[in-house]
């Protein structure tokens, strides 16, 4: 069993400025606050997470079109 702290996910994007998500409800905020908007829980850390890498999959996935 895991038991899952409450953290902002920070996610770096290639074309856009970071967001940061909060874990337990997925809100998306600009800035990790003190207190999520949302569900009301306080994110401690923040976690790293660099989406870029989703985005660069996508634009792979974009160009295996040409097969
Ligand atoms: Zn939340």
């Amino acid at each position: 069993m895991s038991k899952k702290t409450p953290h902002w996910i920070r996610k770096t994007h290639l074309f856009r400025a970071d967001e940061y998500i909060c874990s337990v409800c997925g809100a998306v905020c600009p800035k990790p606050f003190k207190v999520c908007p949302s569900c009301g829980v306080s994110p401690g850390k923040t976690v790293y997470s660099p989406t870029w890498v989703d985005e660069a999959e996508m634009l792979s996935a974009i160009l295996d079109d040409d097969w």
